[in-house]
């Protein structure tokens, strides 16, 4: 292993444990909240964190 494959390692690390932190799927504007259906202004996609937290966690079960 080389330093460069060291440093790529590393980043892979670091972007694993930035996604486990903040998981952050990339879903378009729909209007509305994905959790709970409420209206939304763009670019907006839950209401809250509440909302964002709970559909996360649904989507992961179901993934
Ligand atoms: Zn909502």
């Amino acid at each position: 292993m080389d330093e460069a494959d060291i440093t790529q390692a590393r980043l892979e690390r670091e972007e694993a444990l930035r996604r486990r932190l903040r998981p952050a799927p990339a879903l378009p504007y729909c209007g509305q909240c994905y959790w709970c259906g409420e209206p939304l202004k763009a670019p907006l996609r839950w209401c809250d964190a509440d909302c964002r937290d709970d559909w996360e966690r649904d989507h992961a079960r179901r993934a």
